[in-house]
């Protein structure tokens, strides 16, 4: 059968109801699966046979959704998570224990900046950020016998940086590690990283998949295309028996989805931040319009960031889309058909202007949000980035001055009239 395109999958992926079932992909709201005998459960547990017996492993709700988003991304299967972060860190805890190191880039989302560096820290795994715009061997230097990923955002939530996402997978192999690349931002409608040598992709479902703001959420896609074994001794975790599986060897039973099934049936069998199939279900409605939104968003916000780069009150404009942005070239080779609703921006007078003119505004709402349908303003200084210090500011891509705007899928001249108002206030 013909592949169908992103647009058709958005709209019939993941869910083919059969003779007399629903129309729409029904909640199954139940922990639990009833089963005839012991037998038929106990070969469950023991990942022997292959069916739903309770909702943190594996809900039907779910998987019909994780496949879609699996699909559109072009992998072999997803999951997934109650959250961005929950996704970032199940990532790479899957593949990271304490002992163990790994590199990511520093323009990344301030949450994933703190978990890196805090929280991942806490548990003896070690990170090293690098500028994603260094030289290759700036980069290979932060590598070590221990490293075991390298991590990027294919946009940067807020600095709106674009990963060289080719280079990045080629440092990565050179290595013998995977890429993995949170795409939240740019959605698979725009870029699908796994073409251009990535191994995973995260996403925080929260922003454009659900698109209205209705249900946090996050995924883990596995391309299926790292070869663990190729590496075995470093990926001992996918290649060597587990003992919470009777011995079961990830890459023995299931090949290219050692990785995934690791993660469904180890980590979150074990942490639990499975995403509600309440929140799974919005999550679906979002995804069936996921194509034409982003349409929107990237038309207004190109227009909007036009109006932005022709005031006069307005110091400086990143957007991939303008001719002359630092990333404008990566943006034409990675994200042809626009990049996203986002763009960061300072006015001329600094952070105090900043925080005026975000007071003045009308339309444009101030929420710790980012890509759904309204637009919406954010100082990360002072909100999302704000445990961060100057410095690591700066090292995130985030000036103190910056303001993110979350460019929505309304009229565009009632956006530019809103922001032209709250600047002349
Ligand atoms: C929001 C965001 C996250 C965190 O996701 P949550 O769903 O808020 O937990 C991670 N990465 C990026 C790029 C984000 O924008």
């Amino acid at each position: 059968m013909k592949k169908f395109s992103p647009a058709t999958i958005c709209v019939q992926g993941g869910w083919t109801p059969k003779k007399g079932e629903p129309r729409v992909l029904p909640i199954i709201q139940s922990t639990t699966f009833k089963y005839d005998t012991s037998e038929q459960m106990a070969q469950l547990f023991d990942l022997e046979a292959e069916g739903y017996f309770y909702t943190r492993l594996q809900n039907p709700t779910n998987d019909a959704v994780a496949a879609k988003i699996a699909a559109l991304e072009g992998g072999v299967a997803a999951m997934l998570t109650s959250s961005g972060q929950a996704a970032n860190f199940y990532a790479i805890f899957n593949i990271c224990q304490a002992g163990d190191h790994f590199v990511s880039t520093s323009s990344i989302y301030g949450g994933t900046y703190n978990l890196f560096s805090v929280t991942m820290k806490k548990l003896g795994i070690e990170v090293t950020f690098v500028d994603q715009d260094a030289d290759d061997a700036t980069i290979l230097a932060a590598f070590r016998p221990n490293t075991k990923l390298l991590f990027g955002e294919t946009i940067a939530n807020p600095g709106c940086s674009v990963l060289d996402i080719e280079r990045m997978a080629r440092i990565a192999h050179s290595q013998g590690v995977p890429l993995i690349v949170d795409n939240t931002l740019a959605t698979p409608i725009n870029c699908r990283p796994f073409e251009w040598g990535c191994d995973i992709v995260t996403h925080s479902t929260t922003k454009y998949m659900d698109g209205h703001a209705t249900a946090v959420g996050g995924a883990i896609v596995d391309s299926g295309n790292f070869d663990w074994e190729a590496h075995h001794d470093r990926f001992a975790c996918l290649t060597e028996p587990d003992a919470s599986y009777h011995g079961l060897v990830y890459t023995q039973r299931f090949g290219k989805m050692a990785y995934i099934t690791k993660a469904t049936s180890q980590v979150m069998r074990d942490l639990g931040s499975i995403q509600s199939p309440q929140n799974a279900f919005l999550l679906n409605i979002g995804l069936e319009t996921l194509h034409l939104r982003m349409q929107r968003h990237c038309s207004n916000a190109q227009r909007v960031a036009e109006y932005l780069q022709a005031n006069e009150r307005v110091a400086w404009v990143h957007y991939c889309g303008l001719p002359g942005d630092k990333y404008y070239e990566l943006g034409q080779k990675y994200l042809p058909n626009g990049s996203c609703g986002v763009i960061s921006f300072g006015l001329k007078g600094g952070r105090d202007v900043a925080i005026r003119f975000m007071d003045n505004l009308r339309m444009a709402a101030i929420v710790t949000h980012v890509a759904d349908a309204r637009t919406s303003v954010l100082h990360p200084a002072s909100h999302t980035h704000r445990q961060l210090s100057d410095e690591q500011l700066r090292e995130a891509g985030v000036d103190p001055d910056l303001i993110r705007l979350s460019v929505g899928i309304e009229d565009v001249d009632d956006i530019i009239a809103d922001l032209q108002q709250a600047m002349e206030a």
